[in-house]
């Protein structure tokens, strides 16, 4: 009978209690259904790939959020004093130039951050109503 991690769900060979993917201990008790493996597997794939949606999200608006400061900072440079300390609104300068280009970042960013995070909380939300219907329970620490 075929032995599956009952952290992963991966197939283990005969005498191998320890998992070789999560390095799980299967010493106590695996697996051996395969229907509830094949559902399990799929459910922790599934949650994987939710967690790895909600990390790229993460950093893309962590990353879009320092381009919107830097480049906030950089408009307000773009304004400069002239000889009689007046305050211009230069475009031609360097600043202003460099600015633009990392608000427009930001925004490309901010928008793929947010598509992704939305795209993992109706992951998240599938997989949870999957574990509801299918009786599953999930080990994670
Ligand atoms: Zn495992």
């Amino acid at each position: 009978m075929k032995r599956y991690c009952t952290k992963c769900f991966k197939a283990l060979k005969k005498n191998e209690d320890v998992c070789p993917l999560c390095h799980a201990d299967n010493s106590q008790a695996t697996l051996s259904d395969a229907g509830t493996v094949e559902m399990k597997k799929s459910y922790y794939k599934g949650m994987r790939h939710a967690k790895d949606t909600f990390d790229k999200g993460t950093c893309l608006e962590i990353i879009g959020g320092i381009c919107l400061i830097l480049g906030a900072v950089l408009l307000y440079l773009s304004f400069k004093y002239d000889s009689l300390k007046i305050r211009h609104f230069t475009p031609g300068s360097t600043e202003f130039v460099c600015s633009v280009i990392l608000l427009t970042a930001a925004i490309v960013l901010l928008t793929l951050g947010t598509i992704w995070l939305v795209s993992y909380r109706k992951q998240k939300k599938f997989w949870t109503e999957f574990e509801k219907t299918e009786g599953l329970k999930a080990k994670t620490k």
